[in-house]
C-alpha cells in the first residue's frame, strides 16, 4: 500500500487518492507550470487514520519522511538544514470544500532556522513576521487555542516597546507566544521540524471532522468516508517585498460569464491576509499596472489551464520577488446565467465539443434564469424576518395578503396561507409567490407553485397568523395584510419590504444552448398544462408537446366550479344532463383554446381524476349559494355533501371508478375534446388528441370506459359528418395496473406513468402526509432521495419498468411516458432515458431543466 506521493507522481487522474488539491497542483507540474514543489499524504492514509483510532502510525511516518528526502533533494533545501526548508500543510479532499479545513503556513520554523533564514533573505523583520504567524496558525489548528490570544499578545507588545528595535520586540513576541502555549497545553512548543509536521499532518486529517466540514458535506451530499489528502508544500512568500503579493483570480467572470480575468490580490501579503479580512485587496485589473510582465503571465497561464482542464478556472497565485508562483487550480462556481454563456463561447472557440458542453451546465440550476434573483448586495443589507423550506425556485415581491379572494384585489400579492387547498388555486395563480406555515416542499401549494413557475416558501412554522386582526407574527415582527414582503424559493428566505432583483434573461446563448440539447437527446419533452396561457409558456420553453392536461383544473378558474358543482350535487338524471350540458360548452371551448396554441403537437387529456368532493363548497356562504342555485334547502346540500366525502380520499371514489359509476361525465368530457378538434380541422388547426384514462386498476375498467366514450365520439364523428383520429390510453399509477401492463396495453394506445400517485400507491404513503415524518427518515439515512422528487428507482422504478415491458411487449407500438413531478428531475430523467421511455412531460417552468437532462442523460448513456 502506497500512501504517500510526489508531485511528480502522478497527476489529476489520481484526485480520489491526492485530492482535488493535491492531484491538480501534480498535474500543474506535469504540464509544466511554475508551482513550488511538493508531496502529498493521501486520502488512503487518512482513512487509514480513521480506521486506526485517529494515530499516525510509523509506517505513516516512515513513508512520509521517505518521500520528504525527495522534496529535500529537488527544492535543494533540508529541514532545519542550512538553507532551511518551510512548507504549508494543506487539506483538500477529492470533492473542494472551500475554506471547510485546515492550513498550516511557514511550517519549519524554530529559533535556528529563524537565525538562518534571517541571513539568507538578509531581512530578520520579515522572518521573524513568518515565525510569529506560524505559531500562531500551528497553536490554533493543531491545539485549538483562539488565535486571538496571539494576535492581542502581538499587538500589546508592540505598544509596549515603541521606541524598541522592531527585531527585539519580535522575539519577545515568539518567546511570549511560546509560553502561551505551554500554559495552554502543559507541552513546549515542537522545535522539531519533523515533529512539528507529524503533529499537523494529524490535525489537518482531525479537521475532516470538524464540525463546518461534517455540515458541508451533509448540505452538499459528499460522502463521509472520501477523507482529505495533505499537501505537504515548499513555501513561497508573498510578504517578501513590495515586488511580491497574492492572489485569487478566475479565468473568466464568475458572475456574467465574460471572457476576462477576474479576481483580486495584494502586494507584500501572504494568502490568509485575504481572506482573513485585514487589509482590502485590489482587483486584478490593477496588477496590469503595478506589475504588468506578472499580470500576462499570469493571464497567459490562466488560459492554459483553462484549455487544458477545458473549463473556467479558479486559480491562487503567489508572487515572490518578481517571480509568479500558482498555488491552486479548480473549476470555478459560478452564476447560472455565466455557465451557460461560458459552455456556449467555449464551443466557439473550439475548446469543448457540443457534447462536453451540454456536460457543463447543471440543470437543476436553470430556472433561475427565467425567474431573476435578488441582488446578492441587497440581500445583505434586507431585514431578513425568517426562513421557510425552498418550495418552488424563484423570487417573489408583493404584499402580504392572508386569503386568496383578497388576492385578487391587489396587483401585487404574496399569499401566505396556514395551507393551501384547491381552492386556493386561483389566489395562487395570481400571488406573485406563496407562502405557507405548514407542509413541506412536496405540498400541494409548492406542487401547484411550481407548476405555474411560481415562488414559494412553504413550512414556515415561524409564522403564526392573526386571521382576525390581519397580520402575521414572525421573530418578534409584526408583518400587516398589504405590507410588502420578499420571498426567496431559492433558500426559503423571508425578507421585509422590496429586495432589488436581477434581470431575468434569455438570451442569445441560453437559447443556441438548448437548440444544441434538443438535437442531441433522444427523449421526448412535453408539458403538463391546463391552460393556454401554460401551454404558450411551455411551447416558448421548448415543449415538444403536452403530456398532461388535467381537465379538473380548468374548473377551478372562475365561474365555471359552480357548473361542476351542480353537476355532482344532482341527484336525478334530468338535474345532472343540464349540468353536464353547460360542462360540456365550458370544456370545448378550454380545449379548443389549448389546441390552438400547441398547434400540430400532441395533447393528452386526462379525464377528470380528484374525488369529487374536493370540488364541493366549503364554506357556509358557497352552500348557501349552492342551495339557491339548485333550489334546494341547505340542510340537503349539507346531506349530499358528508355522503360525497370519502373516508379515504387518494383510494377512494375517483378517477376511473367516477366513470364506472356515472359514464356520462368521461363520454361528455371525451365529446367537448373531439367537437374541439373537430372545430379546429375546419379552421385548418392540425390536432393530435389523446385521451388518457386515470388511475387504471386492470384492463376491465378502460374495456368499460373505452367503449362508452367511443361509441359517444362515433356519435359526434356521425353528427358532424366528419371524423379525425385520436388515441385512447391509460395513466399508470397502480401497482395493479403495472403487473398487469401486458392485458392493459391490448386496449390502451400509450401508457403515461403518473409517479406521483405511482408512488404513493406503491409506496403506501400519503404525500401530503408524509412531511410530518419524511425529514426523519433522511436525518435516520433510512431515504437518501425524497421519493417525491426524485424517483424511487429500485422500488417505484421497477414497477415502471416492468409496465414498460410488459406493455411493449404486447403492444409494440405502445407509445410510453411519464407525467409525475419527476419528469422535471434530472436524476428521474436520467432513469426514465435508461429504461427507454419515449418521452417526459413536466411543468413549462421545468421543460428547459428536462430538454437539457436529457441530453445530458442520453450522452451519459450512449
Ligand atoms: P484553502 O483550501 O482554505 O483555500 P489553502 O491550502 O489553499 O487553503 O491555503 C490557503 C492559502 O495559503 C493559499 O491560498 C495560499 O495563498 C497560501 N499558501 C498555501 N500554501 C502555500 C505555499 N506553499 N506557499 C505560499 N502560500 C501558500
Ligand atoms: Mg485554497
Ligand atoms: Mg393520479
Amino acid at each position: 500500500m502506497k500512501r504517500v506521493y510526489g508531485f511528480n507522481e502522478g497527476g489529476k487522474e489520481l484526485i480520489d487518492i491526492l485530492g482535488g488539491k493535491g492531484g491538480n497542483l501534480a498535474e500543474m507540474k506535469r504540464i509544466g507550470l511554475p508551482i513550488p514543489e511538493g508531496i502529498i499524504v493521501s486520502t488512503t492514509a487518512c482513512k487509514e487514520f480513521f480506521r486506526d483510532g485517529k494515530k499516525i502510525t510509523s509506517e505513516l511516518e516512515k513513508e512520509i519522511l521517505e518521500k520528504l528526502e525527495y522534496l529535500q533533494e529537488v527544492t535543494g533545501k533540508k529541514f532545519e538544514g542550512n538553507n532551511p526548508l518551510l512548507v504549508s500543510v494543506r487539506s483538500g479532499a477529492p470533492i473542494s470544500m472551500p475554506g471547510m479545513m485546515d492550513t498550516i503556513l511557514n511550517l519549519g520554523l524554530n529559533d535556528v532556522t529563524a537565525e538562518k533564514m534571517s541571513k539568507i533573505f538578509n531581512d530578520e523583520i520579515f522572518v521573524h513576521e513568518l515565525y510569529t504567524r506560524f505559531i500562531q496558525m500551528f497553536s490554533e489548528i493543531v491545539m485549538g487555542i483562539e488565535k486571538e490570544l496571539f494576535f492581542s499578545l502581538k499587538e500589546k507588545l508592540f505598544a509596549e516597546r515603541k521606541g524598541e528595535p522592531k527585531i527585539d520586540t519580535y522575539k519577545l513576541v515568539i518567546k511570549k507566544s511560546k509560553e502561551l502555549y505551554k500554559e495552554k497545553t502543559g507541552l513546549n512548543f515542537p522545535e522539531s521540524a519533523k515533529e512539528q509536521l507529524f503533529m499537523a499532518v494529524n490535525a489537518i486529517f482531525n479537521s475532516w471532522e470538524n464540525e463546518r466540514a461534517i455540515l458541508y458535506r451533509k448540505i452538499n451530499g459528499i460522502d463521509d468516508s472520501m477523507g482529505t489528502a495533505v499537501v505537504i508544500q515548499e513555501m513561497v512568500f508573498g510578504n517578501r517585498n513590495d515586488k511580491s503579493g497574492t492572489g485569487v483570480a478566475f479565468s473568466r467572470n464568475p458572475s456574467n460569464g465574460e471572457n476576462e480575468l477576474f479576481g483580486e490580490y495584494l502586494l507584500k501579503a501572504q494568502g490568509e491576509d485575504i481572506v482573513a479580512g485585514i487589509r482590502t485587496p485590489e482587483p486584478i485589473a490593477r496588477l496590469h499596472e503595478q506589475l504588468p510582465e506578472i499580470y500576462d503571465e499570469f493571464a497567459r497561464l490562466a488560459k492554459v489551464l483553462e484549455n487544458h482542464n477545458k473549463d473556467m478556472q479558479d486559480i491562487e497565485f503567489t508572487i515572490e520577488d518578481g517571480k509568479l508562483y500558482l498555488l491552486q487550480t479548480r473549476n470555478g462556481k459560478r452564476s447560472p446565467y455565466a455557465a451557460v454563456k461560458i459552455a456556449v463561447d467555449m464551443v466557439h472557440e473550439g475548446i469543448l465539443s457540443k457534447e462536453e458542453a451540454i456536460m457543463k451546465v447543471d440543470p437543476n440550476v436553470l430556472p433561475q434564469l427565467l425567474h431573476g434573483n435578488f441582488d446578492p448586495e441587497a440581500v445583505k443589507k434586507a431585514t431578513l424576518l425568517g426562513k421557510g423550506l425552498p418550495g418552488s425556485a424563484g423570487v417573489a415581491i408583493g404584499r402580504v395578503m392572508f386569503a386568496s379572494e383578497r388576492v385578487e384585489t391587489r396587483a401585487l400579492a404574496i399569499l401566505v396561507r396556514e395551507e393551501t387547498s384547491p381552492e386556493d388555486i386561483k389566489g395562487i395563480s395570481q400571488a406573485q409567490g406563496i407562502v405557507t406555515v405548514k407542509g413541506g416542499a412536496t405540498s400541494h401549494g409548492a406542487v401547484v407553485a411550481r407548476g405555474m413557475g411560481k415562488c414559494c416558501v412553504t413550512g414556515c412554522g415561524e409564522i403564526q397568523i392573526n386571521d382576525i386582526k390581519r397580520e402575521m407574527y414572525i421573530n418578534g415582527h409584526t408583518v400587516k395584510e398589504g405590507d410588502f414582503i420578499s420571498i426567496s424559493g431559492y433558500t426559503g428566505e423571508i425578507f421585509l419590504g422590496k429586495v432589488k432583483l436581477t434581470e431575468p434573461k434569455f438570451d442569445d446563448n441560453l437559447k443556441e444552448f438548448v437548440s444544441w440539447c434538443k438535437e442531441i437527446k433522444r427523449l421526448g419533452v412535453r408539458m403538463n398544462a391546463d391552460t393556454p396561457a401554460d401551454a404558450f409558456l411551455g411551447k416558448g420553453f421548448g415543449a415538444e408537446g403536452i403530456g398532461l392536461c388535467r381537465t379538473e383544473h380548468m374548473f377551478f378558474q372562475k365561474e365555471k366550479i359552480w357548473t361542476i358543482r351542480s353537476m355532482i350535487m344532482s341527484t336525478n338524471p334530468i338535474e345532472r344532463e343540464e349540468a353536464l350540458k353547460k360542462m360540456l360548452d365550458l370544456q370545448r371551448e378550454d380545449f379548443y383554446n389549448i389546441f390552438k396554441v400547441v398547434d400540430g403537437q400532441i395533447v393528452i387529456i386526462r379525464l377528470l381524476d380528484p374525488p369529487l368532493h374536493e370540488f364541493l363548497p366549503k364554506e357556509e356562504k358557497d352552500k348557501e349559494k349552492m342551495a339557491s342555485i339548485l333550489n334546494l334547502p341547505l340542510i340537503e346540500i349539507e346531506r349530499r355533501i358528508r355522503n360525497l366525502k370519502d373516508e379515504n380520499p387518494m383510494l377512494g371514489h375517483r378517477g376511473c371508478r367516477l366513470a364506472v359509476t356515472y359514464p356520462e361525465i368521461y363520454n361528455t368530457q371525451a365529446r367537448g375534446v373531439i367537437e374541439a378538434a373537430l372545430q379546429c380541422k375546419r379552421e385548418g388547426i392540425n390536432v393530435k388528441p389523446e385521451i388518457m384514462i386515470p388511475l387504471i386498476i386492470g384492463v376491465g375498467e378502460l374495456k368499460f370506459i373505452k367503449q362508452n366514450i367511443t361509441a359517444e365520439i362515433n356519435k359526434v364523428f356521425e353528427e358532424q359528418g366528419m371524423s379525425i383520429e385520436y388515441k385512447i390510453g391509460t395513466m399508470m399509477e397502480t401497482p395493479r395496473a403495472c403487473l398487469l401492463a401486458d392485458d392493459i396495453a391490448k386496449e390502451a394506445e400509450f401508457f403515461s406513468f403518473g409517479t406521483n400517485d405511482l408512488t404513493q400507491t406503491t409506496m403506501g404513503l400519503s404525500r401530503d402526509d408524509s412531511v410530518k415524518f419524511i425529514d426523519d427518515y433522511h436525518t435516520h439515512g433510512i431515504f437518501k432521495l425524497e421519493p417525491f422528487a426524485s424517483i424511487d428507482v429500485r422500488g417505484v422504478g421497477k414497477l415502471v419498468k416492468l409496465g414498460a415491458t410488459l406493455g411493449r411487449e404486447a403492444n409494440p407500438n405502445l407509445e410510453i411516458g411519464i407525467c409525475g413531478e419527476h419528469g422535471g428531475d434530472p436524476k428521474s430523467i436520467d432513469f426514465f432515458e435508461k429504461t427507454g421511455l419515449d418521452y417526459v412531460s413536466c411543468s413549462p417552468f421545468r421543460v428547459l431543466v428536462a430538454i437539457v437532462a436529457a441530453a445530458q442523460s442520453h450522452i451519459r448513456n450512449k
